[in-house]
């Protein structure tokens, strides 16, 4: 591990991009890559070398929207057990997180996995619905999940997005002027590379699959930097120890097998066509939204607001940073967290408040 953090190496990387001498801005779409560089200090080290980066909507905590949250309460309080991973609970909903359900004394339970989901659904015979959270990393296990025939008493609150067509949406809005993108490890070990190729062809813009480790991250943006300069615009792979061309065909095959695409809002953004993914006919009764539809009725013609002053939506679209937030590090903090952003540990405001704190 430690041979892809030597610093030297970093150096000589920031030595070469200044003698590039470029003025460009990427975008990352993980919660991982962020933390690289912040911990690192790698976001530092890039300083005054023409080089910035910002982080686009890769968390997966994040950009699960209002509406998806309430769903979630109202279910506990019409008396389902909802599973969920650990940073989900403690999201500020319009009134209440699902945390606080929980010590109102709520079938509120975090699990590691869908396979956790899985064991309380099989050891009750009370309704277990899964809250299935992230992108195609954690989709092809949800799919795994349904194929092999879960207990009836189990179903999923669907909130799994894709990555790309989120990509498309950044760079068709405009609002934030791209040089190139930084692609998550993670996603692209499961889908490939493939997917991401339209980005470069229909809209010119440079793309780098990267890993998580340091000299990963200054290796991916050397190579986009490369890409710049020589008018380049393709999809290249720097994490070559876990991604392949194609991917992980089987996981995306059991994606396929179980979900058809849909348009889906996104937080922070509107729906945006093609990001997300529903249960495809033959396996709708396990679709939370379906089965319980009469619970969820009183949800159909609410409107959902954002915290009061939160801009997790401007930080998600890649336009703002945590210090531009009037309330970080004042109202909002991780022990008492206004925003979603600052909830996650994948969060650009639970990141910098970590390990910057205020500075
Ligand atoms: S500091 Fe808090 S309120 Fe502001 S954008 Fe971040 S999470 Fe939202």
């Amino acid at each position: 591990m430690f041979r892809y953090r030597d610093k030297k190496v970093s150096e000589k990387i920031v030595s070469s991009l200044k003698e590039m001498d470029l003025n460009i801005r990427l975008m990352h779409v993980c919660g991982t890559h962020q933390d690289t560089l912040v911990r690192f200090g790698l976001d530092e080290l890039l300083k005054n070398t023409g080089v910035e980066i910002r982080q686009g909507p890769g968390c997966p905590v994040c950009v699960t929207t209002p509406k998806e949250i309430e769903e979630a309460m109202l279910l506990a309080r019409k008396g389902k057990t909802i599973t969920v991973f650990g940073d989900m609970v403690n999201v500020p909903g319009q009134k209440h997180s699902l945390a606080d359900m929980r010590t109102q004394g709520y079938n509120v339970k975090i699990v590691y996995s869908v396979d956790d989901a899985l064991k309380i659904a099989g050891k009750t015979e009370e309704d277990v619905v899964f809250m299935a959270i992230g992108f195609e990393t954690t989709a092809p296990s949800t799919a795994s999940a349904i194929l092999n025939t879960p207990p009836k008493n189990f179903s999923i609150l669907n909130c799994h997005r894709l990555i790309p067509p989120a990509l498309k949406a950044i760079i068709e809005m405009g609002e934030v002027k791209l040089h190139g993108l930084i692609e998550p490890g993670h996603v692209s070990t499961v889908i490939g590379a493939k997917p991401y190729e339209f980005l470069s062809k229909d809209y010119g813009v440079p793309q780098v699959i990267t890993g998580f480790e340091p000299l990963d991250l200054m290796m991916g943006v050397y190579m986009l930097a490369c890409q710049i300069k020589n008018k380049k615009a393709e999809v290249e792979i720097e994490y070559k120890r876990s991604v392949k061309y194609d991917g992980n065909k089987k996981a995306v095959e059991m994606m396929n097998d179980v979900f058809e695409l849909c348009d889906v809002a996104w937080r922070g953004f509107p729906v945006i066509k093609d990001s997300g993914l529903k249960l495809k006919n033959n396996f709708q009764s396990y679709d939370a939204r379906k089965k319980f539809e009469d619970e969820l009725k009183e949800l159909n013609d609410v409107e959902f607001k954002e915290p009061k002053g939160c801009r997790c939506g401007e930080m998600l679209r890649g336009l703002i940073e945590p210090s531009d937030c009037p309330l970080f590090g004042k109202k909002c903090t991780p022990a008492a967290p206004v925003g979603p952003c600052m909830v996650s540990r994948e969060g650009n405001c639970n990141i910098v408040f970590r390990y910057r704190g205020l500075a």
